[in-house]
């Protein structure tokens, strides 16, 4: 199967110039050797205007929901705070795309690289655990639908403007199937998913010894390695949200002879994620929000998006990777990176 058009994580403001350069590109490849490419048209799209920004409600120093799911099965006990549905599953995906959320790799949340169209809010989509019911494959090699990556990756062919997204942090044996680990490892990353590191036999980080740790982090990165040498683990999920004493055990390290450095580290529950430009972020300590079947407590999904929207947390887009765009009052607390453009709002919605 194709990965999603490129052109889905492309901002409208930003679409014009590919176009024009993939247009020209084109009737070059067709003029034959010895003609020379038609010279691509010098497009400026010039930057939304200040009504417009304050009237999508934009505002970059807002907070982004890190989704937190586990097992995703057909049946979920009355008391279980973590386990799914592939019903439900759907239903958070149809709930966020219509109130205007859009999916995002960790890493360019991470990097502070927000590509959303105007208006659009971030949201990370991250599993744990690495269970069969996140991928499996049925006998004709095909996707099982009602795994997790099965429900992704329909919605995003239903979705054009919902891109493939998600993060899969991964134990030892991922996905179960046996035999088949190396194989769906590469598939997610060829779809635009990412793999995360979960240590290798989930134990609680926060009762090991700094090396005993390092050993569970190592070796889990030693296996993907093994099986699919192009997977970068560029993050890791600490069991149980158990921080080692020695916090910066779970950024780096090496072990028998196997380094790793993980640029974010996911706690377990309870809210969303400062805006990457934020002077707060720290995705070291990155916070998620729970999703499961059940969801009706103070952690959880129902409640983060109702408190979003009613206490105007949310961050909104200004369509511009790099451009951050924020009201003036929140100028103090907000720190953009290298190359980027702050933009202040004045004005106030309405
Ligand atoms: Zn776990």
């Amino acid at each position: 199967m194709a990965a999603s058009s490129p052109a889905a994580r492309v901002s409208p403001a930003a679409l014009i110039a590919p176009v024009v350069v993939a247009l020209a590109m084109a009737l070059g490849a067709c003029g034959g050797e010895d003609e020379a490419p038609a010279p691509a048209a010098a497009v400026t799209t010039p930057p939304p205007a200040e009504a417009d920004l304050v009237a999508a409600g934009v505002d970059e120093g807002g907070l982004v929901p890190v989704l937190m799911y586990h097992e995703v099965t057909d049946t979920v006990a009355g008391d279980d705070r973590f386990s799914t549905t592939p019903e439900r599953l759907a239903e958070d995906l149809e709930r966020l795309h219509a109130a205007g959320y859009r999916p995002v790799p960790l890493s360019d949340l991470v990097d502070g690289r927000i590509d959303v169209p105007l208006g659009t809010t971030p949201v990370v989509i991250t599993f744990d655990d690495g269970t069969p019911g996140q991928f499996r494959l049925l006998d004709d090699g095909s996707v099982d639908p009602r795994s997790a990556v099965g429900v992704l990756n329909a919605f995003a062919d239903a979705h054009p403007d919902w891109p493939r997204r998600a993060v899969f942090y991964v134990n030892g044996a991922p996905f179960g199937q046996a035999g088949r680990e190396a194989e769906k490892l590469r598939m997610l990353s060829e779809w635009g998913y990412e793999v995360g590191n979960h240590t290798l036999t989930h134990q609680n980080l926060a009762t090991l010894s700094a090396p005993a740790a390092r050993g569970e982090i190592a070796r889990l990165t030693a296996l993907v390695g093994e099986l699919a040498p192009g997977v970068r683990l560029r993050h890791m999920a600490l069991p149980f949200g158990g921080m080692p004493p020695t916090p910066a055990v779970a950024r780096s390290g090496t072990a028998g002879g196997v380094t790793y450095r993980h640029d974010s580290v996911a706690l377990v529950g309870a809210e969303p994620a400062p805006s990457p430009f934020a002077r707060r972020f720290d995705p070291l300590r990155l916070p998620r929000i729970r999703a499961a079947a059940r969801d009706d407590g103070p952690l959880e999904l129902d409640e983060w998006l109702r408190r979003l929207d009613d206490e105007g947390l949310r961050f909104v887009s200004d369509g511009d990777p790099e451009t951050v765009t924020v009201p003036a009052d929140l100028v103090p607390r907000i720190r953009v990176r290298a190359g980027q453009t702050l933009r202040v709002l004045r004005g106030t919605a309405p």
